[in-house]
């Protein structure tokens, strides 16, 4: 899979060159490029922002630099091979990013992302590119970051995890939080390892029953359980075909 990032900050994206990404890199499973916007700027400055039209705060990116870097960047992996590009524009403004999407853009052999600063990119970028390739508006949460970058890092990390051969094993995203497997979209109970009693706290019993059918039943019991604290819109969102008698007395 191909990852593309283009941003006024490379060096931002230095993580990615690090633990599960950065493994996966050095694979040969994962062909990360990061591009900085300015080389596709044509002043002294390198300049990328401009003021908004209609007045206002802040600066607008503007779309000579952005157009340009996408036309190259599209042009140069359509000459590689890359398959079908697919853009994915972080913004405040756009569809949650969630587990869901990111095992939709998994699928996909390349991705192009575009981490805006200021207040974000001329619009006319994103309706010229629209009608040309798949294109995805995403925010990763309901605040305001200062730039995208830290949004591709969340989002890329996301999606890398979820390719085959990049977790040691490949069960290990089967049982997470909002995965689409046994729980079902629910969040994750809680995790113990050794010892089995740390500061007088000892392990809950059944995990070390060796009793595969109840650890299971406790399992889905502490994910209900929690998710019913913690997030009760999910426990709303359940399918009622999904839930057994059990699960409806927890
Ligand atoms: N004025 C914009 C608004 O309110 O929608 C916010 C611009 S923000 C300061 C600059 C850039 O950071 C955005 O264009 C986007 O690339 C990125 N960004 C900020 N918050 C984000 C979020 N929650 N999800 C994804 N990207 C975000």
């Amino acid at each position: 899979m191909r990852f593309e990032v283009i941003s006024i900050f490379p060096e931002y994206l230095a993580p990615l060159e690090l633990s599960l990404v950065g493994k996966a890199r050095a694979r040969g499973a994962l062909d990360v490029r990061v591009h900085d916007l300015r080389q596709w700027t044509h002043d002294r400055h390198h300049t990328v922002d401009d003021t908004p039209y209609g007045g206002g705060p802040g600066m607008v990116m503007k779309p000579g630099p952005w157009g340009e870097a996408l036309d190259a960047v599209l042009a140069e992996g359509a000459a590689a091979g890359a398959g079908e590009p697919v853009l994915v524009v972080p913004t405040p403004s756009g569809r949650p990013f969630t587990q869901r999407l990111a095992g939709e853009l998994a699928a996909r052999s390349w991705l192009i992302f575009t981490p805006a600063r200021y207040e974000g990119i001329d619009r006319r970028v994103i309706e010229e590119y629209r009608h040309r390739l798949e294109l995805h508006e995403v925010s990763i949460g309901d605040y305001v970051l200062a730039g995208g970058e830290a949004a591709v890092l969340v989002m890329t990390e996301a999606i890398a995890r979820l390719l085959p051969g990049v977790l040691g094993n490949a069960e290990s995203h089967r049982d997470d939080s909002f995965a689409p497997g046994a729980m079902a979209g629910l969040l994750e109970g809680p995790v113990y390892t050794k010892p089995p009693v740390w500061r007088g706290r000892e392990v809950p019993e059944v995990l070390v029953s060796g009793h595969h059918g109840r650890i299971a039943r406790w399992r889905r019991d502490e994910a209900l359980r929690r998710t019913a604290a913690h997030r009760p819109d999910l426990i709303a969102g359940c399918d009622p075909a999904a839930l057994d008698k059990h699960d409806l007395a927890t």
